[in-house]
């Protein structure tokens, strides 16, 4: 993906034109939706449960194929992408989800540096990325090696947004990450992802409409069985 800085020729990063995704058992889960996320926007996907907003992260992933319309990430359209580029196109998004899924046998570190390395960076360069990833997500360089679990649920989201930012994505997908984590934890996930958008980054985030703090940034896009309005 082209993480080159916008320009006013440059198109939206994410553009979906009258996307309609229908599963197998016949549920329409997306209908029609159009819009676009411009660089270093920062979008509040908000909807009820079942409303069809992971339906939306897993196509803008190459996870799910849209049943209909027109799907473009960074100018390519996904659905002419070929198979072998979607590795390519996974790598350099961020995804943050709900439970972070992190592993418990090996330190923080190692975590966050699992994606560099499989992008193919040495285990010194993937390290050292993976500090200044933990760094710039407020995380103390001590937590380098405890194991996730050892950390309070704000901060296993921050070891994820760290792991998420490792490969310097252009777009960040965070998919209800304030879920789990109390208030404060919450807030200041949300100022950090805030921070992200500023510098540049594309931020997509889900939510179900939990109290969340709502960053003076944000554009709220909301989506109600799978009908998005902008
Ligand atoms: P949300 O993330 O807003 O909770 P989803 O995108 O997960 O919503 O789901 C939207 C709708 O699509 C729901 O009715 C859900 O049951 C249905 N759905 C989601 N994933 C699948 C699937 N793999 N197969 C069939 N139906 C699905």
């Amino acid at each position: 993906m082209n993480t080159a800085p916008s320009t006013a020729a440059s198109p939206a990063l994410v553009s979906f034109d009258r996307v309609t995704k229908r599963y197998d058992s016949g549920r329409v889960a997306l209908a029609e939706a159009t819009f676009t996320l411009d660089r270093s926007e920062f979008v509040l996907l908000t909807g009820p449960s079942g409303a069809g907003k992971s339906t939306i992260l897993r196509l803008i992933c190459g996870l799910e194929t849209p049943s209909g319309g027109r799907l473009t990430v960074a100018g390519e359209d996904l659905a002419r992408m070929r198979r072998k580029a979607l590795p390519f196109l996974r790598r350099s998004l961020g995804v943050v989800l709900q439970n972070p899924l992190l592993l418990n046998d090996r330190p923080v570190l190692d975590n966050v540096a699992l994606p560099a390395l499989a992008a193919g960076l040495s285990r010194t360069a993937a390290l050292e990325r993976a500090r200044a990833a933990m760094s710039r997500v407020g995380l103390d360089p001590a937590a380098a090696g405890v194991p996730p679990n050892a950390l309070s649920g704000g901060e296993q989201q921050r070891v994820a947004l760290a792991r998420a930012i490792v490969n310097r994505p252009a777009l960040i997908l965070a998919d209800e990450p304030t879920a789990h984590v109390d208030h404060q934890g919450a807030s200041q996930l949300l100022q950090l992802l805030e921070q992200f958008a500023i510098a540049g980054v594309t931020v997509l985030m889900a939510t179900h409409g939990e109290a969340v703090p709502l960053p003076a940034r944000a554009r709220v896009m909301l989506i109600d069985a799978g009908r998005v309005t902008t």
